[in-house]
């Protein structure tokens, strides 16, 4: 798939990726449009350390579901979706009580930082 990379501080490039696979709880999502957010600009360069190259960024899009998993209930192929970048572990004591936002294990698609990297839409 093509890939837009940030490939060092302020610098972009259109790369072609390996495309992602749709794991059991996963939807696969054909972006179709994705926003820039004041925080990839802060990330892009190099001010907020929270966009450590090589990083796809991007964590506010839309698009077409392409692959629903085995375990995955409730959309279908085809679907026009969009979706909250953050992901939650589900095992801490936050996410067990339904805050997820406040998962001590949170982490943000179009992210990396010293504690994870997540490629973004
Ligand atoms: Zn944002
Ligand atoms: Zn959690």
């Amino acid at each position: 798939m093509k890939a837009l990379l940030l490939t060092e501080v302020k610098k972009l490039q259109v790369v072609e990726l390996p495309d992602p696979t749709c794991g059991p709880g996963d939807l696969l999502v054909r972006v179709k449009a994705c926003g820039i957010c004041g925080s990839d600009i802060h990330g892009f360069d190099g001010s907020s350390g929270r966009r450590i190259p090589p990083l796809v960024m991007g964590h506010e899009a839309a698009g077409i579901v392409q692959a629903v998993g085995q375990d995955v209930r409730g959309f279908r192929v085809g679907d026009r979706v969009t979706f909250d970048s953050t992901v939650s572990c589900g095992s801490c004591h936050y996410c067990r009580k339904g805050s997820i936002n406040l998962c001590e294990n949170r982490q943000v698609l179009g992210v990396s930082c010293n504690e994870f990297r997540r490629q973004g839409a």
